[in-house]
């Protein structure tokens, strides 16, 4: 997997990617990061990259030249006329922006498919819009809030995309487990001591009991799912069980003294 990202602050990504399940990519030679700094890109002799919005108003907007001919320097200029012209995508070429669409674990795995990626990080008041007239082929947001520049960001979807590649992490049932990935929040975890300040690990989870500590887990991740975004449950990939499960869960609330006629719950749950 290679990421090339265009940013005005290469600087911060040094650290970050110097660290953890990104290092250790790029060690193993699974995964490889270029940073461009647009400034080099840059024709006048004082580097500016950015001026004045046509029209009025505060901040500055960064040029069109500089991003381009870093593009087409990074890609060739063939690619990136080629992909506005056919929407045939063979480099995804991103920008990050506020006003994109918001990044998920989906898209995470779609970007990974494509082997490479291009990150375009936005400062001041954003790009000019001929960027994405020219070259962008995915306008990416990373929540409904702003940040000062697209640093942040590209450095969320290369650690997203960078967990998604083969080999990249040493137990690949996280992949299938994690909050996100079958649709469902996460269940929750525990480790040694087995009580602490009078709080005991769940039962179930000592058993050794293997099927009952996936129903346990299972049940869990609805309920949370259930309980905090229950927006997901509408796309989740749901069993019969699931279903009976969520529907005890409604009818409880509906009517709490329903809850000792749950026939479904795994009743050892955590000790709070
Ligand atoms: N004026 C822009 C707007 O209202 O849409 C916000 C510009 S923001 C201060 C500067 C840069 O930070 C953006 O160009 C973008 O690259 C990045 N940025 C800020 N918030 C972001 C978010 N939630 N997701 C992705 N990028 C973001």
């Amino acid at each position: 997997m290679h990421f090339d990202i265009l940013t005005l602050f290469p600087g911060l990504f040094e650290s970050v990617f110097r660290e953890s399940i990104v290092k250790r990519a790029v060690d193993a030679g699974l995964v490889s990061i270029a940073i461009h700094n647009i400034r080099d890109y840059a024709q006048d002799k004082h580097h500016v990259t950015d001026d004045a919005p046509y029209g009025g108003g505060g901040g500055m907007v960064m040029k069109v030249e500089p991003i381009i001919l870093a593009l087409e320097d990074i890609l060739g200029a063939e690619l990136i006329a080629r992909q506005k012209q056919t929407g045939e995508i063979q480099v995804p070429i991103i920008l990050l922006t506020p006003a994109g669409r918001l990044f998920n674990q989906e898209m995470a795995r779609e970007f990974e498919r494509y082997g490479h990626i291009v990150l375009i990080c936005g400062r001041y008041e954003g790009v000019d819009e001929r960027i994405c007239e020219l070259a962008v082929t995915h306008e990416v947001s990373i929540g409904d809030y702003v940040l000062s520049g697209g640093e942040i960001p590209a450095m969320v979807i290369v650690e997203a995309v960078t967990r998604l590649v083969p080999g990249v992490l040493g137990d690949m049932r996280a992949l299938i487990e994690d909050s996100h990935a079958s649709g469902l929040l996460e269940y929750p975890h525990y480790t040694r001591p087995a009580e602490f300040r009078g709080l005991q690990v769940p039962e179930v989870l000592l058993s050794g009991d293997h099927a009952k500590v996936a129903r346990w887990r299972r049940q869990q991740a609805l309920r949370r799912t259930w309980e905090r975004r229950p927006d997901l449950l509408k796309r989740a990939k749901l069993s019969e069980e699931d279903r009976r499960f969520l529907e005890t869960l409604q009818q409880q609330k509906e009517s709490p003294e329903a809850e000792e006629a749950c026939p479904h719950e795994e009743r050892e749950g955590p000790a709070h």
